[in-house]
């Protein structure tokens, strides 16, 4: 349904407390309703009117890929999960004294949904004059990522987030940084670090005003050479670019970066070729384009949402077309709904690889499937008979320890396993590629498993080259 690109349309978010406005949500089935009602107790929940409107096809609720990425689904949490906060709300919304029952039992279900995966929190803070940088994390030599805190929200809620704990408030959770000056300072300090990586929540959720005060001093660094946004909003809300009050602002800012010397990468959340289809998403891929901002593509493989080749076909193909450079295809993380979407490693890089086969090669600098994890981001290259026994090929495409990088490696095969964690070295020679951290200090240590067969041991250390 195409609108005018003229008519300014306000943002209006949808939440737990107003859904009952949502046109569509009466003609709900009531037990959708209920499920979303329950889940959105736990985990964070928000949508809005254009993602409503214009990107879910009611007649395909609930498999819809969008309805699946935005609403909260009953099988986000297990049967007995899903009726202790069931029981919980029941109470207390029979009676206000049982609400801190409810409060208890919702904080207990999400510490069982791991809510602060790989290590994100406390590992990669970097120092500035020896003082921890708050909203910072420097993992990779060369790019720092950093959370700006007037950008820890999104115009809308992936239901599978692997950072939806910073928007439940779980206290001490929360990256957040004030100091855009800060962010300088430890650039200057590091000239090491070419890349700045601007993430949240969704940075562009931030006033054009607003981005430019984190924006404008790291312009000044000739050491930075390239900063990205990491954003949905090009799927959520490309009225941001288009017909926003400061679309054109932002527009401007954007076209500053570029004349001052450096690449500006919007790394953009697709998660399905729909998010491309309306003509306010393909105007705000033409605009932002006209910065000379580059719009680079990138979403993990989900069950429900794009658990196919052809959706990937579609996307990469409709996405190299309008000028956008296909980038990671990323495994679901372990926190949250994780059990509710994740797949068998091998048939995400099923997936991967018929996709790939089906692209031209201007599609195919897209990288995956790949795992972010502690030691670093591991991509799936395939499956290999070494004598008679089968074993995953792996590779690392960034490394805490750069030496990893590029170096195939073997895990045995498990056709089960759904990420790295599950995955055991094939042999003594792939040893030193699965490393862990320490639980007391935070470094990594390699996990061993000895040639008896199985059983873990660890040693401390960098891990070995090869
Ligand atoms: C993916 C990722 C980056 C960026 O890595 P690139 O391969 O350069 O895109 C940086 N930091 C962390 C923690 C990441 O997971």
């Amino acid at each position: 349904m195409d609108r005018p690109l003229t008519e300014h349309t306000k943002f209006r978010a949808i939440t737990r407390s107003n859904i009952e406005k949502l046109g569509q949500w009466a003609h709900l089935d009531s037990d959708l309703r209920e499920a979303a009602e329950v889940v959105s107790l736990v985990l964070p929940f928000r949508t809005n009117a254009y993602v409503c409107d214009e990107l879910i096809d009611w007649d395909r609720v609930p498999d819809d890929p969008i309805y699946q990425l935005t609403f909260p689904q009953r099988g986000m949490l297990t049967d007995e999960q899903f009726e202790r906060i069931r029981v919980a709300k029941e109470a207390a919304d029979a009676d206000d004294a049982h609400k801190p029952l409810l409060d208890a039992e919702i904080s207990r279900v999400r510490l069982e949904l791991n809510p602060h995966p790989a290590g994100q929190m406390t590992h990669n803070v970097p120092r500035v004059d020896g003082d921890p940088i708050e909203g910072m994390q420097h993992k990779y030599r060369e790019t720092t990522l950093f959370f700006p805190s007037h950008g820890q929200t999104c115009h809308a809620y992936c239901t599978f987030c692997f950072r939806w704990a910073q928007f439940v408030g779980i206290e001490d959770l929360k990256f957040a940084s004030r100091e855009a000056d800060q962010l300088a300072r430890y650039l200057k300090q590091n000239k090491r670090v070419t890349d700045v990586l601007f993430t949240g929540g969704d940075p562009m959720v931030m006033k054009a005003r607003v981005l430019e005060r984190y924006l404008e001093p790291i312009l000044e660094i000739e050491s930075v050479r390239t900063i990205r946004i990491g954003t949905k909003s090009v799927g959520y809300w490309p009225q941001r670019y288009v017909t926003d009050i400061d679309a054109d602002d932002t527009l401007r800012l954007f076209e500053r970066v570029v004349e001052r010397g450096k690449h500006l990468a919007i790394m953009g959340h697709y998660s399905h070729a729909v998010e491309l289809s309306t003509r306010v998403s393909r105007e705000a891929v033409r605009r932002i384009r006209s910065t000379g901002a580059n719009i680079r593509m990138q979403s993990p493989v989900i069950r429900h949402v794009n658990d196919d080749a052809g959706a990937w076909v579609d996307l990469w193909t409709r996405g190299t077309q309008m000028g956008l450079i296909p980038y990671y295809m990323f495994v679901e993380r372990d926190t949250g709904a994780k059990s509710y979407f994740d797949m068998p490693l091998v048939r995400c890089w099923n997936i991967f690889r018929n996709a790939y086969q089906q692209v031209p090669g201007t599609a195919r600098t897209v990288r995956g499937p790949s795992m972010s994890c502690f030691p670093g981001k591991v991509h799936i290259l395939g499956i290999a008979d070494i004598g008679d026994e089968q074993a995953f090929v792996l590779e690392f495409l960034q490394a805490r320890e750069p030496d990893m990088v590029r170096r195939p490696f073997f895990a045995k095969y498990d056709p089960k396993a759904t990420w790295y964690d599950q995955l055991e070295p094939f042999g003594k020679g792939d040893e030193p590629f699965f490393i862990e951290p320490d639980a007391e200090t935070g470094m990594p240590v390699s996990l061993k498993v000895s040639a008896s067969g199985g059983e873990r041991s660890r040693s401390r250390g960098a891990p070995a080259r090869r």
